[in-house]
């Protein structure tokens, strides 16, 4: 299917001062990976990221980005900036950014259409609530959010990105999906991608699943045919925990 990426979503931690040695242990803990490796950190530590992974295997994600080029907008920061400083890849719609920040599938569309215009490629989340999934929405709810995301993307685009299926009740809970829960959703996401573009566009494009992956469960999740790699929280800020995940994904 898409071609395997495990990233690391460090969210607000880590210091800029301890990202320079940190990202050494993890091209040193991940060397000989068979996926994309990358780190996606907060904007402040993002430069000495980049420094540290020049000319390794690992690459380097922001958080967030703003979908204007420029101008009176405070505190936010453009793919023009992320580009600049060398980053790849950049995260989008992740729960906790819907959930605190305002964001929403316009404001994830928009984004995904601004990055990939600049040459980033987007981690574009979508995942239901517990109370979605007891009352049996899940795939229509995820329909929605990627119908939106992926509006006005022509498919040579749209196989640039990459899906993170991340159920909001499995985020920083410990409670992963089991392996059959994400493989069905992540292959009605495939499904819908298809209908969207085309079978072979829908194969090309990576989808990842996150939700409390760790060394532990990474390899039962990462043999199911449809999750094409893992966005990960928690265990991506122990460099020896992510090395076995991305051991995982081949
Ligand atoms: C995430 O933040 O995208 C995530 C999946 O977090 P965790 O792995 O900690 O559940």
């Amino acid at each position: 299917m898409g071609k395997y990426v495990i990233a690391g979503n460090w969210k607000m931690n880590k210091l800029p001062s301890e990202t320079y040695d940190y990202i050494k242990e993890v091209v040193e803990a991940t060397k000989g990976a068979e996926c994309e490796v990358v780190c996606c950190t907060p904007y402040v530590c993002l430069s000495e990221a980049v420094k540290a992974a020049e000319g390794t295997h690992v690459s380097i994600g922001a958080e967030n980005l703003h979908f204007e080029d420029k101008g009176a907008f405070t505190g936010e920061v453009s793919a023009d900036m992320l580009v600049d400083l060398g980053v790849k890849y950049v995260i989008m719609g992740h729960s906790e950014r819907r959930e605190y920040n305002n964001e929403t599938d316009e404001t994830v569309n928009l984004k995904a259409k601004k990055a990939l215009s600049k040459g980033l490629i987007p981690i574009v989340c979508c995942g239901e609530s517990l109370e979605q999934r007891e009352a049996g929405i899940t795939m229509d709810w995820i329909a929605i959010q990627i119908k939106k995301a992926f509006a006005g993307i022509d498919a040579a685009d749209a196989k640039k990105v990459i899906v993170a299926y991340e159920p909001i009740w499995a985020i920083g809970t410990g409670k992963t999906a089991t392996d059959d829960q994400a493989e069905e959703v992540c292959a009605g996401i495939r499904a819908l991608l298809a209908d969207l573009y085309d079978d072979a566009t829908a194969k090309e494009i990576t989808i990842q699943y996150g939700g409390s992956m760790n060394a532990k469960n990474a390899a039962g999740l990462l043999a199911k045919p449809n999750i094409d790699g893992g966005l990960i929280g928690g265990a991506s800020l122990v460099a020896a925990d992510f090395a076995v995940i991305t051991g995982a994904a081949k």
